[in-house]
């Protein structure tokens, strides 16, 4: 009988001591993690929720990237963090594309992982280096076919959507070029607006001022209809590449184990961000939609996980696409 109330007691004092933690969180800053360099489309949307996620939690949110291997080196890390809510998570569809792409895969999305919710869709946008041989879309997809492996197109790694649009562009026209891996589309925008690449296909959070400012070519954006921040911009699919179609829809997490309190207090902090008027008026200038809300919360993310994932494995096995 004493080592049951023994036992009793010692779980009910973890469990006070869990909740006293829980109610105190965050007691110093918290850890962004964007699993890609600075400078990229997924580290734009992390630094600009960062400053009204600190506001909403009354601690600093700072962003830390942490690259490599397409999110996946990131993603395994938070998989690994201590559950005490000082380390988060941003990361976009590879999140899903991941399990088919990744033979020896050190996290499983769908159970290392507390979900607190979407975070914004991204369309993206096919773009050449300034002086690339090509005025428009019917010329690029001539040079393309002529040139084939001659022509570089930048990537950030197996499972980056840079890698994804790429991969259905190359299949849709039947090619296979030089692809340039980077740790971001940052690094790699940097060379193509440098000439040392040729190709790049990346978000509008990164994209959009470039474009304006003509320092890049563009082709044309991966939406079925043409984006309100670039309206003479056609989509691909208007141009003859019939249903290419990538928005890239992004979610927050937390290491599995959590405690509750914490996951709701970044949940709320999330929303506030997201309805920070500076957030959300320069998200629409980026192109870029913030889910509903019903979106913005841990089922809301995690049936779209499931969803993306059921739904991109057999494309990425038929593509025969993979790393060991
Ligand atoms: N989102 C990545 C980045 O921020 C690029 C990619 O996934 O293609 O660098």
């Amino acid at each position: 009988m004493k080592f049951k109330f023994k036992s009793i007691l010692t779980a009910s004092l973890a469990a006070a001591s869990l909740g006293a933690m829980a109610q105190a969180w965050p007691d110093k800053p918290v850890t962004l993690i964007v699993p890609f360099a600075a400078g990229g489309p997924t580290d734009v949307v992390a630094r600009m929720i960062a400053i009204p996620m600190g506001k909403s939690l009354g601690q600093s949110v700072i962003v830390e990237n942490t690259v490599g291997a397409g999110g996946t080196i990131a993603a395994t890390k938070v998989a690994r963090a201590a559950p005490n809510g000082n380390a988060i998570f941003i990361h976009h569809m590879g999140m899903s594309t991941a399990p088919a792409l990744y033979k020896k895969l050190s996290f499983d999305p769908l159970k290392d992982f507390e979900y607190i919710g979407q975070v914004v869709d991204v369309p993206m946008t096919l773009l050449a280096r300034k002086d690339f041989p090509a005025a428009n879309y019917q010329e690029l997809e001539a040079y393309v076919k002529a040139n084939k492996n001659k022509v570089s197109l930048a990537n950030a790694g197996l499972g980056a959507v840079s890698h994804l649009c790429g991969l259905l562009f190359q299949t849709q026209l039947g090619v296979e070029l030089n692809t340039i891996p980077y740790k971001g589309t940052g690094p790699a925008m940097n060379d193509l607006l440098g000439g040392q690449v040729d190709l790049l296909c990346d978000q509008t959070t990164q994209t959009v001022p470039m474009i304006k400012d003509g320092r890049v070519k563009v082709y044309g954006v991966t939406t079925l209809k043409r984006l309100s921040a670039l309206p003479n911009v056609p989509t691909l699919d208007e141009q003859g590449l019939k249903g290419f179609e990538v928005k890239v829809w992004h979610g927050m997490y937390a290491p599995k184990g959590t405690p509750a309190p914490v996951l709701d207090k970044i949940n709320v902090a999330l929303r506030a961000a997201l309805a920070d008027p500076m957030v959300k008026t320069r998200l629409a200038e980026l192109s870029s939609d913030i889910p509903p809300t019903d979106k913005i919360t841990p089922a809301g993310l995690k049936t779209h996980l499931e969803a993306e994932i059921a739904k991109w494995g057999p494309v990425i096995k038929k593509a025969g696409i993979y790393a060991d």
